[in-house]
């Protein structure tokens, strides 16, 4: 079995051998943090937001979603603080040109030392950030030792902020008005949209905005594949509520997110809560979910008390009222905000992660092994796959019949090329929950085999049984 690195490498090349994650323009010979997703990607990064957008709304009353564009007003990002604030401190070594963001180049070194020393390092670390002691993180650097892994040098620049928005010109008059920005988070879609909403759909506070949507970083460390992307894709929920309620959502949302990860089946122990030390400039309370990757711990979803900051800024910036008169009490107000962000890629990472196998099925004849991507089912990006048991005797147009009657209602896949061993194996690696085999005897008594995935035990069911059966089992 493999160690950790060693099955994170073997998940990546898993993802692009099974047409999940292929890097972007490959054959240009990629573009650094930009991916795309190929045939089965695609399919299952569809299911994991379909199965976000129905919790999030189908299955909450008070939660409505929107679409949003990619492109806003350039005000938008001075009102967010995102013009002066989205920024990292970073740090360049001279003799390499290379550039890191300062917590990571430090959390680097703090993993090379006992774990004590890292603790105190990382501690440290976070006080100066806290601070915004620029200097003082230098000073740590260099007393540290904590080298350039290109150059092997000490020799550093200052520290300095880095915006992460991309920016673009609007139009094709190239001056400073038409700047606008690639939106650095879809959350401000939905402050924008507050009132749209809310009259529009006659929402009564406490009510949620909801939001899927692609999200642009110019990340300056891209690395652990899909983790951290410059191009990603987010979903969002912002609850507006009452100010002064603010604790109780926020523990509400906090707890009730962890239970949708965990309904996918995760093991407990694969997540906890990570409370920020240093809160952004919008935030008086803020946690991240962690789950625990190949490569430790990591944030997978932000929940932040974000206040009343967003909505107060626009309203400053646009001179436009933003404010609900609630009914109950008898008072107009700027409402407080909670959020819950999470990220689609990185959601589609944990999945692939927790769901990858390699098991040894050797036997004292015989030497077998499998990779098996366990899947929730209802995430799987093929639901059933048919298997005639040969090419001739009527049995491919049982199973065209099978697939004919089961493929308006999920996806199938129908294959007659190979052993039927073989054929399992394929499956086994995407993740398809159920194989069905027609053979001589579904002619004679209409019952076919079933193959089940993760047990890989087989029982014969009757053929007319089969859409129901996994159809309950995807829902
Ligand atoms: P990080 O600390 O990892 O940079 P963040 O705290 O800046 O993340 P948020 O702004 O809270 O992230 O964004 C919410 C979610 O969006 C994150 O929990 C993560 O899942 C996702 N996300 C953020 N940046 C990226 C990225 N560059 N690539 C992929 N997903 C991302």
């Amino acid at each position: 079995m493999s160690t950790d690195q060693n099955k994170f490498q073997a998940i990546i090349s898993h993802c692009k051998e099974y047409g999940f994650v292929f890097q972007s323009s490959e054959i240009y010979d990629g573009l650094s943090a930009v991916y795309d997703y190929g045939q089965y990607g695609a399919e299952l990064k569809k299911n994991i937001k379909d199965y976000w957008w129905k919790s999030m709304t189908q299955l909450h009353e008070d939660i409505v979603g929107i679409d949003a564009a990619i492109f806003m007003h350039p005000t938008t990002w001075k009102a967010s603080g995102h013009v002066d604030n989205f920024s990292d401190p970073m740090i360049d070594n001279k003799d390499s040109n290379k550039r890191y963001r300062v917590d990571h180049l430090i959390e680097g070194h703090a993993e090379t030392l006992s774990p004590e020393a890292g603790e105190a390092l990382l501690a440290q670390m976070d006080e100066l950030l806290k601070e915004n002691d620029f200097a003082g993180l230098k000073t740590l650097i260099e007393e540290n030792k904590i080298k350039c892994s290109v150059s092997g040098t000490v020799n550093w620049t200052e520290v300095r902020q880095f915006n992460l928005m991309f920016s673009t010109q609007l139009g094709s008059v190239t001056d400073e008005a038409s700047e606008i920005y690639l939106r650095p988070e879809t959350a401000q879609g939905i402050f924008v949209n507050f009132l749209n909403v809310q009259k529009t759909g006659r929402m009564k506070i406490p009510f949620g905005i909801a939001q899927i949507g692609k999200a642009f970083r110019n990340e300056i460390v891209a690395r652990q594949f899909i983790f951290r992307m410059r191009e990603f894709e987010q979903m969002e929920m912002q609850f507006f509520i009452r100010p002064g309620t603010q604790k109780e959502w926020y523990e509400k949302w906090k707890e009730e997110r962890l239970q949708w990860h965990l309904s996918l089946g995760t093991d407990p122990a694969k997540y906890h809560f990570k409370d920020h030390i240093k809160l952004a400039h919008y935030a008086d309370a803020a946690v991240d979910i962690e789950y625990e990757f190949p490569f430790g711990f990591k944030e997978v979803e932000g929940i932040h008390s974000r206040t009343d900051f967003d909505l107060k800024q626009h309203q400053e910036f646009s001179k436009k009222k933003l404010q609900y008169f609630d009914t109950e009490i008898n008072q107009n107000y700027v409402p407080y905000v909670i959020e819950t962000s999470i990220g689609l890629d990185r959601m589609f990472l944990l999945t692939i992660c927790n769901a990858y196998e390699e098991q040894d099925l050797s036997t004292p004849e015989k030497a077998d092994s499998r990779v098996v991507l366990k899947l929730p089912a209802k995430l799987s990006p093929i639901k059933l796959a048919i298997f005639p048991l040969t090419k001739k005797d009527g049995l491919p147009e049982l199973a065209k019949e099978l697939m004919n009657e089961c493929k308006p209602f999920f996806h199938c896949y129908y294959e007659e090329k190979d052993s039927i061993g073989k054929r399992y194996r394929r499956q086994d690696a995407i993740g398809t929950p159920f194989c069905i085999t027609i053979d001589h005897q579904t002619k004679e008594d209409g019952t076919v085999t079933i193959r089940h995935r993760d047990s890989m035990e087989q029982e014969r069911i009757p053929l007319s049984e089969v859409r129901n059966l996994v159809l309950n089992k995807i829902v």
